[in-house]
Order: C-alpha cells, then structure tokens, then sequence
C-alpha cells in the first residue's frame, strides 16, 4: 500500500470504531476514539468534535501528541483530546486509545469495590484496572481531561495498565490495536454489569486468575475467531469491511 492508501485505511478504521463504539452504546453524544498515526507515531487521529455515531472519514483530524492540530485545520477538536496524546506519550506500545462515560462502569470508579475481570469474553481487560481521581492533583475541576498536565496524570495512573477509570467521569482504554481497544472498550461495561449483579446476589463471587487473563486477555485481530466478531460489529454499524 502506498502512503497515501494507508492513511485512507487508517482513517477509514478510526470511522469505522466510532460507529462500532456508539451501534454497541459505549460512546453516545460524548466520547472518543483515535488511533495512533501509521506512519507517524509522534501524531494521532481523532474526529473533529462531533457525536462519535455520525463522524465521517472527512472529520477525521490529525494531531501532535500535546493535542495541537497538525497544519490548517481550524475545525473545533475535543476538549478531551489530551487524554489520547498523553496516553500515545507515555505507552509506545499502544496504538489506539478510547475514551467512554458508559455508565455501569461509574460506580466501579467511585466505590471502593475494584472492578476486576470475571468473564472469559472481557480477560482483555487486564487484572488491574486502576481508578484515577483527578481531584487527587487537581482540586475541584469540571472532571474534564482540557490540559496536557491532566492527561499526564491520567497516564502515569494507567501505568503498564489496560484500562484506567476515571473517578466520576468515564475511562480509558489503552490497546495494542485499534480492534484491541475497540474490543476491550466493548467488553469492560458488559464485564462490569456482570460483576454488578454477581455481587446482589449475595454470595461470594470468583474472579478471574491472572493465569485465566494471560491465556484468554490477548485480543489476536489476524484470526478467524476475531474476524468473525468484528464483521458482525461492523454489520450491525452498517458497514462492509473496505
Ligand atoms: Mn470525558
């Protein structure tokens, strides 16, 4: 593929997990998801500020990883972009970022009850999700991540992690992938809502080993298995694979 044809590519994919992220109702009218640059892992993609369900390949901006628009595009981005280049900042390894409010992760951030993996589909998760309290370094804020020293913050919080929530506000997903982030940002609320109702029920709940996460964590996008759950999310987001 040329340059030219991998950035089509790209952008396409970052459309395409937008309409997956919001068909599955991880993003509504809020919420993100980017995707490191392929040929330039100092930029990333993101939509310009728009409702994740309706963004298009056209809205798709780049960016530096301080969360400054790259050349003359004066299009409104998202206050939160920040979250996105930090992460990219600090992690190498990851290659897709998504931020979500989805709300049966909210209580899991506010409590002291750690939300911990419990369901084969959701291992990708990881063994530890941490909480992040921007309060913690900030004080009182609007929660929002608008600063370059925020998203920092919220980055060092993730650490080696996977997945970090944010205290009152939503969470991010860090993948190795755009499916990988895509997936696990599916699969974190289901998991969490799962573990909800383990615990009204009353008795005592088993919770994944970290033998169970290491076999069944990695998201492997190349195999078949994959593929077939991720034509089913596209078919559903009224898409056909390009
Ligand atoms: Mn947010």
């Amino acid at each position: 593929m040329t340059t030219t044809d991998t950035i089509a590519q790209a952008k396409w994919d970052v459309m395409s997990a937008n309409h997956i992220l919001a068909r599955e109702g991880v993003l509504d009218g809020y919420g993100h998801v980017s995707m490191r640059h392929p040929d330039n892992p100092a930029h990333f993609l993101l939509s310009r500020s728009r409702s994740p369900e309706l963004v298009s390949v056209e809205d798709i901006m780049e960016f530096t990883l301080d969360g400054d628009t790259v050349g003359n595009d004066d299009r409104p981005p998202y206050l939160e972009r920040f979250i996105h280049g930090a992460i990219y900042k600090a992690r190498p390894d990851v290659i897709s970022v998504v931020h979500s409010h989805q709300e049966d992760v909210i209580p899991y951030s506010i409590s002291s009850v750690a939300l911990q993996p419990v369901w084969h589909q959701a291992a990708c998760i990881g063994n530890h999700v941490p909480v992040w309290d921007i309060r913690d370094k900030f004080g009182d804020t609007n929660l929002l991540v608008t600063n370059n020293a925020q998203g920092t913050d919220l980055a060092a919080a993730l650490g080696r992690d996977k997945v970090a929530l944010m205290r009152g506000h939503g969470f991010a997903v860090a993948g190795n992938h755009l499916q990988d982030a895509v997936s696990t940002a599916i699969y974190l609320p289901k998991n969490a809502r799962i573990l909800t109702t383990a615990k009204l029920l009353g008795g005592s709940v088993k919770i994944s080993t970290p033998g169970e996460v290491e076999l069944a964590g990695p998201v492997h996008p190349e195999q078949p298995a994959f593929q077939r759950g991720w034509e089913y999310w596209l078919t559903r987001a009224g898409l056909k694979k390009l």
